[in-house]
């Protein structure tokens, strides 16, 4: 995600032909979901059935299985839960509106469950299986929801522009085979996300006026009177989510072989967003490792924060300013990589996205000097920032916390958790490619992107392809970051 404040700081599957084969195999052990799902724009609601063919890719033996219930952070009980006070009128223009998800009816293998949700913030589904799953098993989890939209300009909610359906449906969550499912709730601070990639055949139905946006590729598109069913199907990847509008125009072009198209309906350089897209989509693949799938859709719509990023779609807020635009689609398009492809727990270890995302940035400014933002000027640009934070929270607090490897709940306030991950952040990478050089930096970013596309990447994964790549211990500079102790010069 892309924080406005922050921008406005910080400017001072074409694969080769024998994959098709070969991707059959490596995704045979990704869960499958199939979704249908109708929206209904005169009541703001979502009817929708959804089959998880669901494989136990751990070493032990599962009685259950686990799903997150994100809508539900939109409900009333979970009051204020999606945005900080400061960002309240900004969300609900028309007053405080309320969503969620209410699971309807739950099947294991065609068998009838009981619905349970486990925790007080209704955000967790607990599945009781028939009998024991064993390794590399599959089960069928069937899951009949509806879904209420808030009249919210986020990531789960309707605007003026457009409907967002990002988060919208159960998700499987993630499993360790020590720690056994990752259960942490939400938070309004950054992106509080954690999956694995899956397989997706999507089928939404929606009025005919209104256009879709997509996470993967239109397979079928058919009218029903009034509506419009669009089958969606993308392989491989970490979420799947989608945006319609009745208001979009469309532009595409074609780069490295990805399809990029932009929805959008404010935005007066449309065509010059499109190709920082496609530029980023360039960039990055030279720095990182190639963008795998063959589109790639950025979307204009109602958003409070500058930008959204989801495997194959990132959002674009129409609050921007047409000068940050190209820094937030930049900074979008980058968590591509870095959370799409290398996956992270975005609850427990945000820098390990956002804050490599928001350097990755800098990067493509720095190799595209024809945008005029120069590399040693977002640098300082970060470095005025974080100074300020710390002599306005030093004055307030007494004290001011600097550790960036903290659990989302752990912020205590956004500016706290802004500044650390996004400034600091550029402020450990610059740091880290000055102590490295330039050419092992770039080799250890796509070795690390290399060994963990498609899967889950922690801290400790990456300090060691690091310390790989350089032939000595790292562990004490990336602590003194991560944990807070770099001091800064008080001016
Ligand atoms: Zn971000």
């Amino acid at each position: 995600m892309k924080k406005l404040k922050y921008v406005l700081l910080s400017v001072l599957f074409i694969l080769p032909f024998f994959c098709f084969a070969g991707c059959q195999a490596s995704e045979q052990n990704l869960n499958n979901y199939e979704i249908v799902i109708t929206y209904d724009n005169q009541t703001q609601t979502a009817q929708a059935g959804m089959v998880v063919d669901y494989v136990n890719n751990s070493s032990n033996v599962l009685n259950f299985v686990m799903f997150h219930l994100y809508p539900n952070a939109f409900s009333e009980s979970n009051d204020g839960m999606v945005c900080s006070t400061a960002n309240e009128v900004k969300t609900y223009p028309n007053g405080k509106s309320f969503g969620g998800v209410e699971v309807l009816s739950v099947k294991v293998d065609g068998e009838e469950k009981d619905v349970q949700i486990v925790d007080e913030e209704q955000m967790l589904l607990q599945v009781d299986l028939n009998e024991e799953l064993f390794p590399d098993e599959r089960v069928k989890i069937q899951i009949d929801f509806a879904l209420t939209l808030p009249n919210a300009n986020h990531r789960f909610g309707y605007g003026d522009g457009a409907v967002n359906f990002g988060n919208f449906y159960p998700i499987a969550c993630v499993y360790d085979d020590e720690k056994g499912f990752s259960t942490d709730s939400y938070s309004s601070n950054g992106d509080p996300f954690f999956s694995d990639c899956a397989n997706y055949n999507v089928t939404v139905s929606y009025p005919d006026d209104y256009t879709i946006a997509c996470s993967g590729d239109k397979v079928v598109t058919k009218n029903n009177g009034d509506l419009t069913s669009t089958t969606i199907v993308s392989n491989n990847i970490r979420d799947f989510a989608f945006v319609l509008s009745n208001q979009f125009s469309v532009l595409s072009k074609t780069t490295n072989g990805v399809e990029v198209k932009y929805f959008y309906y404010n935005d007066q350089n449309a065509e010059k967003s499109l190709n920082t897209a496609c530029k980023a989509i360039e960039k990055f693949s030279d720095m990182f490792g190639g963008y795998p799938y063959n589109s790639f859709t950025i979307v204009e719509t109602n958003f409070v924060h500058g930008g959204m990023e989801y495997p194959r779609l990132i959002m674009i807020s129409d609050f921007l300013k047409s000068e940050d635009y190209d820094y937030v689609i930049v900074h979008e398009t980058a968590h591509q990589w870095w959370y799409g492809l290398v996956g992270n727990d975005e609850f427990n270890e945000a820098w390990l996205d956002e804050s490599l995302t928001e350097y990755s940035t800098v990067l493509f400014f720095e190799a595209c000097p024809e945008y005029n933002l120069s590399y040693s000027q977002i640098v300082s640009g970060a470095n005025n920032t974080y100074q300020f934070f710390l002599q306005i929270y030093k004055k307030i607090n007494g004290s001011v916390e600097t550790s960036m490897l903290r659990s989302l709940d752990e912020f205590d306030t956004e500016p706290e958790y802004v500044n650390n991950i996004y400034a600091r952040g550029v402020l450990m990478f610059d740091a880290l490619r000055s102590q490295v050089g330039e050419k092992k930096f770039l080799s250890a970013l796509s070795t690390y992107f290399e060994k963990f596309k498609n899967k889950i990447a922690t801290t400790a994964d990456f300090i060691s392809v690091f310390e790989d790549k350089c032939g000595r211990q790292m562990e004490g500079f990336f602590n003194s970051w991560l944990e807070g102790e770099v001091v800064f010069i008080e001016k």
